[in-house]
């Protein structure tokens, strides 16, 4: 298949990667003996559920926003999200002194709209059923002169976000296989292009819920496919179309998308907190999930994972836990 025209290269990632140095966590790489006695593979975990704000996007919202001119930065930013994405701008944002907007929705949980302010973020409320966000963006954008910074459909974005992989290669070297979560395919694409620069032996999969397999389907149309909000625990990837910018980077350099199922996260959540004392996201599960519970032949492999975020609140947690199977 001829390579598809792409908006962001390896250069992208190694000047976002000089831009986040220092600001952004260089986070840990974990490997578990448990983990690679289930496998036969031996699996290094890349850590994003220790990033700042916690999650990868904090990396993404900053390359973004430090890539925009001096007037651009002293007019502020506008973005749209009620999850990780929101908290990273606000918290981007005030790093660099850049005033952030963020539209949620009325019915977003207490704390992350707390979160979200507690960054210094200003916090437009609106109605989910009545109201459409990407218009109420666009029109502050229009009135008070915002930069808009969409969560995964975004060069600079896309760029941020594959510094993650960056960062896990770099430490450890070539792997075999890679494998990365999927909701819009920011973090995805952007990982992608990293193997493809630092190990193009490395083999590419994408993993997202088996309800909301929209860029799996996406993947084997050879066109994006649209579907219905998905019923699952992962916040995260409830995405319902794969981003313009992201499809062509994933059509050229990702193997597969594979699904997992929201037991599957629970069983992988229950084995990061009882094996690697570590709070993970049901999203932040879904790699994992694929390579300890895919049944895939990875005996003998060197295997990247990344984990994407950790930021789920206790009492969930806690029924997601009671609800989960051991793995071993
Ligand atoms: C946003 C998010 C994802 C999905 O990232 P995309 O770039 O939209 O594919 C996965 N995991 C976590 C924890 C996230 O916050």
């Amino acid at each position: 298949m001829p390579l598809l025209p792409m908006s962001v290269t390896p250069a992208d990632l190694l000047e976002a990667e000089k831009i986040i140095e220092g600001h952004a966590h260089r986070t840990p790489v974990l490997t578990s003996s448990q983990a690679n006695q289930l496998t036969g593979a031996q699996i290094y975990f890349k850590c994003e559920n220790f990033q700042r704000m916690g999650a990868f996007k904090f990396r993404g919202a900053y390359n973004a926003i430090s890539h925009l001119t001096a007037e651009q930065k002293q007019r502020g930013v506008v973005a749209f999200s009620s999850g990780n994405h929101a908290q990273a701008m606000a918290l981007a944002g005030k790093e660099l002194g850049v005033s952030v907007t963020i539209v949620m929705p009325h019915d977003a949980p207490a704390a992350k709209l707390a979160a979200t302010r507690g960054y210094g973020a200003e916090v437009i409320i609106y109605n989910r059923q009545t109201e459409d966000r990407e218009a109420i963006a666009a029109k502050l954008a229009d009135e008070r002169g915002l930069s808009v910074i969409p969560p995964f459909n975004h060069p600079h974005v896309i760029a941020g976000q594959g510094t993650s992989a960056l960062e896990l290669f770099r430490e450890v070297g070539e792997l075999d296989y890679l494998f990365v979560c999927t909701g819009g395919g920011g973090l995805l694409s952007g990982c992608a292009l990293a193997a493809h620069h630092m190990a193009p032996d490395c083999v590419v999969y994408g993993v997202e819920p088996e309800a909301g397999n929209d860029v799996q389907q996406s993947l084997r149309n050879g066109e994006r496919v649209s579907i219905p909000v998905p019923a699952t625990i992962a916040d995260g990837a409830q995405t319902q179309c794969v981003g313009e910018l992201t499809f062509p980077i994933i059509r050229n350099y990702v193997k597969d998308i594979l699904t997992i199922s929201d037991q599957q996260l629970c069983n992988q959540m229950r084995f990061f907190m009882e094996r690697m004392k570590m709070v993970v996201e049901p999203t932040g599960c879904l790699a994992a999930s694929a390579v300890m519970q895919g049944n895939l032949p990875l005996k003998g492999k060197r295997v990247g994972v990344i984990i994407s975020g950790g930021n789920v609140d206790a009492v969930s947690y806690a029924d997601f836990i009671r609800r989960a199977e051991a793995l071993l």
